[in-house]
């Protein structure tokens, strides 16, 4: 079974009309839940349960949990996701919305992740959120669908928070033979764990999250992040939260949807019309969604990262 939905691929005139090269936009944030979450973390639970697993566990409170939560009631499984007490009323709203088993614990993911580890029993499935081969063999379907479109981008922007959809959509690229195709990795200024990573050469942890982009914030990103940077071409990129919270706002106006600021961060390289994109005529960007913010709270964070 199949959890995830078919996205659109669409151009869009407002960013191609700023500047030489025309802009697509593969829409995941019309998934189930609002996220691409789903295209990973739907096959990851449908391989566990046909390996017998009888529960899912999850330690997120943002989207990767909400993902879980809904493969959890499509495939009739019952869902326990542990979050941290530092989860706003919205998410667990939005958990329990989807009928899953919401337990608070600790007042970091550490340590609501640390409790989840001992809830395991034998017939239990942890799913990570972004670090499992599972994972990103679901995510590679968002290339997939693109290439199947017979549309093909001279590089694709896109979002790294602990680096699954960039293992994904890397797997995407080289399976469908387009080894041509750069990344532009995106990540907001405090959440930049790739950026740090590819300096160092190995995954780091950084000392703390200072970016609205929460979504965003793996302290340290998986290997195969680092490994895809590797063996494919990958350009990090790193944008100010300013930048992504004033394209989720005209991202809102042009398309009349809601994404959080770490979706904004990757608009933000099209919307500035970044640097990065000089030599690219088409460019693709994917619109990770998200669904933990709010209009309200993205205009706050605004007035705030524009008065710092
Ligand atoms: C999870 C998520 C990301 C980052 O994905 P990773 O696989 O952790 O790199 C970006 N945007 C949104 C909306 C997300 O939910």
């Amino acid at each position: 079974m199949t959890l995830h939905f078919e996205t659109p691929l669409m151009e869009s005139r407002a960013l191609s009309a700023l500047g030489d090269q025309s802009v697509w936009l593969k829409l995941d944030a019309l998934q189930p839940c609002g996220s691409f979450k789903i295209r990973g973390i739907g096959h990851a639970c449908a391989v566990h349960q046909s390996r017998g697993a009888q529960r899912f566990v999850s330690s997120s409170g943002g989207n990767a949990g909400l993902a879980v939560a809904y493969a959890g009631r499509r495939l009739g499984m019952p869902v326990v996701v542990v979050v941290p007490e530092t989860t706003t009323a919205r998410a667990k709203e939005l958990l329990r919305l989807e009928g899953a088993e919401v337990v608070v614990h600790g007042s970091s993911w550490q340590e609501a992740n640390q409790f989840a580890q001992t809830l395991l029993g034998a017939t239990d499935a942890f799913v990570h959120p972004f670090d499992d081969p599972l994972l990103w063999h679901g995510h590679a379907t968002l290339i997939d669908e693109v290439a199947h479109a017979r549309f093909k981008p001279d590089a694709v922007v896109l979002s790294v928070g602990g680096g699954g959809l960039l293992s994904g959509v890397v797997e995407g690229l080289q399976r469908n033979r387009w080894h041509d195709v750069p990344v532009l990795a995106v990540e907001t200024e405090g959440a930049a764990s790739f950026h740090a990573a590819l300096a160092a050469g190995h995954p780091v942890e950084l000392p703390c999250i200072s970016s609205v982009a929460t979504s965003l914030g793996a302290k340290r990103v998986c290997e195969q992040a680092l490994h895809c940077a590797r063996e494919h071409p990958v350009h990090s990129l790193v944008v100010s939260d300013y930048s992504a919270l004033a394209a989720c706002e005209r991202f809102l106006a042009d398309h009349r949807i809601l994404v959080e600021p770490a979706c904004g961060a990757a608009l933000s390289v099209a919307y500035d019309r970044h640097p990065a994109l000089a030599g690219y005529s088409k460019i693709l960007v994917i619109v990770c969604g998200g669904a933990t913010a709010t209009i309200d709270q993205i205009r706050t964070w605004a007035a705030q990262a524009g008065r710092a």
